[in-house]
C-alpha cells in the first residue's frame, strides 16, 4: 500500500515503522498528516506550542538517514512532549505564566534520547499548572477537552498529551506521573500510559514539581508502543542523581511471555466506597479476561492506602515548596512590571506568575515545613509513606501484580470539580504507587456511558517487563485500546 493523501494515524507506533521500514511512506508524509491534524483540532486545545519546521526539518533527516540505511527504533516516529520537558530552542512554560516565554538552552534527557532514538518531535501538549492538577483546568493556557466528550476534562495533569494521542493526532506522547498524572489521563482518554519505576527514567532537564515523586513515562496506544518508547528513554543518566544504574532489559521480548498461572492481586480497599459501580463493573469483566488468559486472583490488602492521599497532599507540596522557589523574577521566566523594591518585585511577580493551585501548594507546604510544624506534619508523612511502601512489599509477597481500578470515575465535565479535595480523591488509586516508588499502567478496559475506563496494573519495583507483558497480553485479547472517538 502507497501512501495517499489522507495518512492512517489509527496506526501505532510499531506499525508505523514496520511501514516505514518497507518504504510504504516516509516520515515527511506521517509529519504533514499529523501537523495537518493537529491544525484541525483547535477546540481540543491539547497543544501549547507546534514546532511545524523543528517537525518537518527533524522528519527530513529521518528520512535521509533511512535512505543512508541507518533504521534506529523510532526512526522518523512523531511524538509530542508534555510542555515540561525542556526543549532547546522550543518554549517550554509548563502551563504556567511564569514560564510563558521560557526557553531552555538544552533538552531534557527523554527528549535527547527519544530524537537519539529517531524520534520526530512536532510539539509541547498542554498540561496542568507546574503539573498540579487531575483535569488540565489549572492550565495557564486553558482546559483540554476530552476527545471522547469535549464537555468533560481529559485527566491530568498530562491532559494534553493523552487527549493527543486519543484523538489520534500524534502515535505517541511523553507525559509525567507525580501521584497519577500518566495514568489517570490515559484512563480518562483511553489510551495506554506508564509510570514507570522512580529513577527508571532521568528527570534531568524536566520541570520539577515534588522530586522524590516524579517520574516521566510513555503514553500511547498501546503497551506494546509504550515498550518500544521506555526503552528509548530508560536508563542511567550522569546529570540525575536519583537515575538508576540497573540495566534496562528487552521489554519487546518480554511482552510475549506466557502469563499462564499469574497471580493477580486484587485490592480489597479498590474496590469500597468511592468507586463507581460502573467503573467496578468493568474491573470485574477485565479480572474475568485475565482469568480465561490463565492468571489467578489473589485476594489482597493495603491496609495504610486509607492514608495515601493526606500523605500526600503534605509531601508533594511540601517538595513543590521548596522546587518552586526559584521562581523569583530574578533568573528567568516572568517578572512584574512594575514594582517599588526588591521584596515587592518577588511579591508581585510570584502573585501574578502561579495559579491559585500553585499558590494553594505553595502554600501548605511551606506550612508543613516551617518550624513547629515540621514533626507533626513532614515527618509524620514520611512515616506513613514508609508504611505504605511496606504495605505493597507484603502484597507482593502473595501476587506477581496488582489490578484494579485507574480512577475512580471516568472522565467528569468541565467545571464539576471545583472544590479541591473532591479533585485530589480522584487520584486515590495512583497516588500510594508514586509513594512506593513502583512502577503502574493503566490500559484501556471497557466503556461507560461511551466514555473508556482504565484498568491499573502495579508491578514490583523495576518490573516494568512484567506490566507491560500482562498489559500486552489483556490488548491482545481485547480491543477497547483500537477504539477511537467519534470524528478521529
Ligand atoms: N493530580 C495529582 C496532583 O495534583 C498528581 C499530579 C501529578 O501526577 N503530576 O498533585
Amino acid at each position: 500500500m502507497r501512501f495517499s493523501g489522507e495518512f492512517p494515524l489509527t496506526l501505532t507506533i510499531a506499525e508505523l515503522v514496520q511501514g516505514l521500514t518497507a518504504g510504504q511512506y516516509s516520515s515527511a508524509e506521517i509529519v504533514q498528516d499529523v501537523l495537518r491534524r493537529i491544525e484541525a483540532q483547535p477546540g481540543l486545545n491539547a497543544f501549547i506550542t507546534v514546532d511545524r519546521d523543528g517537525a518537518e526539518a527533524a522528519a527530513r533527516m529521518a528520512d535521509a538517514a533511512r535512505a543512508r540505511g541507518q533504521n534506529a527504533p523510532l526512526l522518523g516516529v512523531p511524538i509530542a512532549h508534555k510542555d515540561i520537558f525542556c526543549t532547546a530552542g522550543i518554549r517550554t512554560t509548563c502551563g504556567s505564566r511564569m514560564l510563558t516565554d521560557f526557553v531552555a538552552p538544552y533538552d531534557a534527557t527523554v527528549v535527547a534520547r527519544l530524537n537519539a532514538a529517531g524520534c520526530v518531535p512536532v510539539g509541547k501538549t498542554n498540561m496542568d499548572e507546574f503539573a498540579m492538577g487531575s483535569s488540565n483546568e489549572t492550565s495557564f493556557f486553558g482546559p483540554v477537552r476530552n476527545p471522547w466528550d469535549a464537555q468533560r476534562v481529559p485527566g491530568g495533569s498530562s491532559g494534553g498529551s493523552a487527549a493527543a494521542v486519543a484523538a489520534r493526532l500524534v502515535p505517541a506522547a511523553t507525559g509525567t506521573d507525580t501521584g497519577g498524572s500518566i495514568r489517570q489521563p490515559a484512563a480518562l482518554c483511553g489510551i495506554t500510559g506508564l509510570k514507570p519505576s522512580y529513577g527508571r527514567v532521568s528527570r534531568y532537564g524536566m520541570i520539577a514539581f515534588a522530586s522524590s515523586l516524579d517520574q516521566a513515562g510513555p503514553m500511547a496506544q498501546t503497551a506494546e508502543d509504550c515498550a518500544l518508547l521506555l526503552a528509548a528513554m530508560a536508563g542511567f543518566d550522569e546529570r540525575d542523581a536519583t537515575a538508576l544504574t540497573a540495566a534496562v532489559p528487552d521489554y519487546q521480548a518480554a511482552l510475549r511471555s506466557p502469563i499462564q498461572g499469574l497471580r493477580i492481586g486484587v485490592v480489597r480497599e479498590h474496590f469500597g466506597e468511592g468507586l463507581d459501580a460502573t467503573v467496578g463493573d468493568a474491573m470485574q469483566a477485565a479480572l474475568r479476561e485475565y482469568e480465561r488468559l490463565g492468571a489467578k486472583l489473589v485476594d489482597i490488602s493495603l491496609p495504610n492506602s486509607g492514608h495515601a492521599l493526606p500523605c500526600y497532599y503534605v509531601l508533594a507540596p511540601a517538595e513543590a515548596s521548596s522546587n518552586l522557589a526559584r521562581y523569583d523574577g530574578v533568573r528567568y521566566g516572568y517578572r512584574a512590571a512594575e514594582y517599588r523594591d526588591l521584596e515587592d518585585m518577588y511579591k508581585k511577580t510570584r502573585s501574578q506568575g502561579f495559579g491559585p493551585e500553585v499558590k494553594r501548594r505553595i502554600m501548605i507546604g511551606t506550612y508543613a515545613l516551617s518550624a513547629g510544624y515540621y514533626d507533626a506534619y513532614y515527618l509524620k508523612a514520611q512515616r506513613l509513606r514508609r508504611l505504605i511502601a511496606q504495605d505493597f512489599g507484603q502484597a507482593f509477597e502473595s501476587c506477581d501484580v496488582i489490578a484494579g481500578p485507574t480512577a475512580p470515575s471516568p472522565a467528569f465535565a468541565i467545571g464539576a470539580k471545583s472544590d479541591p479535595v473532591s479533585m485530589y480523591l480522584n487520584d486515590i488509586y495512583t497516588i500510594p504507587v508514586n509513594l512506593a516508588g513502583l512502577p503502574a499502567i493503566s490500559l484501556p478496559a471497557g466503556f461507560v456511558e461511551g466514555l473508556p475506563v482504565g484498568l491499573q496494573l502495579i508491578g514490583r519495583y523495576l518490573d516494568e517487563a512484567r506490566l507491560l507483558n500482562v498489559a500486552h497480553k489483556f490488548q491482545e485479547a481485547t480491543d477497547w485500546h483500537r477504539r477511537a472517538p467519534a470524528g478521529f
